[in-house]
């Protein structure tokens, strides 16, 4: 028998909503000039798979959420466009500052609209998995259309996510402890195969996820639990990672693919020698058990890390629309919402949540310089090093201090800033 005794703690993604936008109808006219436009930017920029799947799925989104924002008139020249590249200008030109906060908007956008549940059976959860995870949504819903591209960019994710720090060794070890987390009203995983996964959640509304995502769109938690055979007073301890997301469309891959980033860094940090040896006959032998292998992560690297893999490994690479992320991060300097990275390295979770935008976007291209110059080694060892003071196991790992990490950073950032992955 296996019993959830209680979760340890929480990771909230950084994309939140504030406003809720006015809907549009789209005119029949206008919905043919973009599909005609995205077809043809297909075919000029030779998109395939994958690619093309992205381009599809997240421009019509786009345009759904842009008719509501600009004239007829902006709206068509945008259809106007060419190549990617093209049509990733003209945006920018449209949004001009507000850049930094389209995808807040545009996500209030996209929850005012699916209110409405018509077709979807909220009372049903239906199974499917991959390598890494079991995925839960509900029949009718537009997780269940998307279900196979979930599929894959998750694995896509969490591979990314692991091979950028080396973690595969330690993700393997930390996998044999997991438990795949089950909804509530259902005794286990029916249809799924025994061996653990992280469990995902994808909520088509809100409302149905009420009780984890009051306040973001998707969060990650760990728990732990014992597994104990028929009659046994003590079992082993068990793992268990679970994602909740708010599952709108396509655009909602960012917020999994985050999710995803935190689950891959905590199994990868995380050593189940003692939970795994058990045994363990209740909640005090549990905890004590897994705070054994429990060492916290600064919030810097949860956040950069994870959003490096979206920005630079696989949302934002196939979907280049947007400014590149050294742009974006340049353009933050000059305004009052840019941290210095003194304050990013030292400040913890409390801080990223009251500034998120600033602090993922700017943490990531730390990440990604970091690797670029430096390499992987010198990253994992910062990832490994106790968290007690970030700062100093980075002058020991680096041979340099932040202030000067920060000088190396701006002139990288201006170099690349031009950069479209
Ligand atoms: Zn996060």
């Amino acid at each position: 028998m296996i019993k959830k005794l209680w979760t340890l703690m929480g990771i909230y993604a950084c994309i939140c909503v504030f406003a809720l936008a006015a809907l549009l109808p789209a005119q029949p006219a206008a919905v043919d000039a973009v599909q005609a436009m995205i077809e043809r930017v297909i075919i000029q920029d030779k998109l395939s798979g994958d690619r093309a799947i992205y381009f599809r799925a997240l421009t019509s989104q786009l345009f759904e959420y842009l008719r509501t924002v600009i004239d007829g008139a902006s709206l068509k020249t945008l259809c106007l466009a060419g190549t990617g590249a093209e049509l990733g200008r003209l945006v920018e030109k449209q949004l001009g500052q507000s850049v930094l906060d389209f995808g807040q908007k545009m996500f209030a956008f996209f929850e005012a609209r699916t209110v409405e549940t018509k077709g979807v059976d909220l009372k049903t959860w239906r199974t499917a998995d991959s390598d890494h995870f079991a995925f839960y949504y509900r029949p009718g819903s537009a997780a269940e259309r998307d279900l196979d591209f979930i599929r894959r960019s998750s694995e896509e994710a969490f591979l990314a996510m692991v091979s950028c720090l080396g973690l595969e060794a330690e993700t393997q070890k930390t996998f044999r402890v997991l438990k795949t987390d089950a909804p509530q009203e259902q005794s286990g995983p029916e249809g799924l195969s025994p061996q653990g996964r992280i469990a995902v959640f994808l909520f088509p509304v809100r409302a149905d996820g009420a009780k984890t995502l009051k306040f973001t769109m998707g969060n990650m938690s760990f728990g732990a639990t014992i597994a104990k055979e028929p009659g046994a007073e003590k079992g082993v301890g068990r793992l268990t990672a679970r994602i909740n997301v708010l599952y709108l469309n396509a655009f909602s891959l960012a917020v999994l693919h985050h999710e995803i980033g935190h689950a891959a860094l905590f199994l990868g940090h995380y050593d189940p020698t003692v939970l795994a040896a058990g045994p363990l006959g209740g909640e005090a032998d549990l905890k004590k058990a897994f705070f054994a292998g429990y060492k916290p992560l600064p919030p810097f690297l949860h956040e950069g890390v994870g959003d490096y893999v979206i920005y630079f490994q696989t949302f934002y690479k196939y979907w280049p629309l947007l400014p590149p992320p050294a742009s974006l991060s340049l353009s933050l300097r000059t305004t009052k919402d840019f941290i210095p990275l003194e304050t990013l390295l030292r400040e913890g979770a409390r801080f990223r949540a009251q500034r998120h935008k600033a602090y993922s976007l700017e943490a990531a291209t730390v990440i990604d310089y970091l690797l670029r110059a430096f390499g992987r080694e010198k990253l994992r060892a910062w990832f490994l090093a106790p968290a007690a003071d970030s700062r100093e196991a980075f002058k020991k790992i680096y041979g340099f201090g932040v202030k000067e990490l920060e000088e190396k950073w701006t002139v990288d950032l201006k170099a690349k800033s031009d950069f479209r992955p």
